[in-house]
């Protein structure tokens, strides 16, 4: 099912690709654009919906210990065009080494709650990782001085195509099933509390130490 999604999405991205390439009329190109961004959201959510379902069916992963620091230090790299567009700048309080029992997959827990952070922030907004000892579990926690989540609306966000306020922000509503997903597969638990410093949130999971 998936692939016949996700085959055809793609041969209109590789055409739109094309005429992007010969075409030099601006408003045509506006329209490409517009067809590029909207295949690109398509496809985002054909491949998160097939995440969703793997992870749906899997009722154990297998955990190694690995370094937490390191996996967390890595995921800004893909977004840096993103952080560049909205002039945001990362920063880490997370400094030496956090052993922790983990599966390679975590790395979309990261990368989810990372994105949402650039997407729900506006421009010129600082986003920060932390590490905090919990003793049995590392809680890691993702800082945004973005728009926040209404206290009414904390419960549900971590649900199923739950989307609080889109703004013209594009979304399916599944990144963050997927990280409390991910993260109930380690054993560990998601929240969202009110940024204290500021405005906006502070998304946190948690994870057990090696
Ligand atoms: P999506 O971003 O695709 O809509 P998610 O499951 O990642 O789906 O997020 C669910 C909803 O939670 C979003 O639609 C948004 O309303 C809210 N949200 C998520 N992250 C943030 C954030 N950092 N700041 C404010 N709102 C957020």
């Amino acid at each position: 099912m998936c692939h016949d999604l996700l085959n055809p999405a793609g041969i209109v991205k590789g055409f739109t690709e094309v005429l992007l390439n010969i075409e030099e009329n601006e408003k045509k190109r506006d329209f490409l654009h517009k067809i590029k961004r909207n295949n690109t959201h398509i496809i985002n959510i054909i491949e998160n919906a097939s995440n969703w379902s793997k992870l749906e069916s899997m009722d154990k992963i297998k955990l190694e210990i690995k370094d937490l620091g390191s996996v967390i230090l890595k995921t800004p790299d893909v977004f840096s065009s993103q952080l560049e567009d909205k002039q945001m700048t990362v920063h880490f309080a997370v400094s030496g080494q956090y052993m922790a029992r983990i599966n390679p997959i975590v790395e979309e827990v990261f990368s989810n709650l990372f994105s949402n952070a650039i997407k729900y922030s506006p421009k010129g907004s600082d986003i920060i990782f932390d590490v905090v000892d919990m003793h049995d579990f590392w809680k890691v926690t993702v800082v945004d001085s973005g728009e926040g989540i209404a206290d009414e609306d904390k419960v549900y966000v971590f649900d199923r195509f739950k989307r609080v306020n889109k703004k013209g922000v594009k979304g399916a509503g599944l990144g963050l099933s997927i990280v409390k997903r991910i993260i109930e597969l380690h054993g560990g638990q998601v929240g969202v509390e009110d940024n204290l410093q500021g405005r906006g949130s502070v998304f946190w999971v948690t994870l057990k130490k090696a």
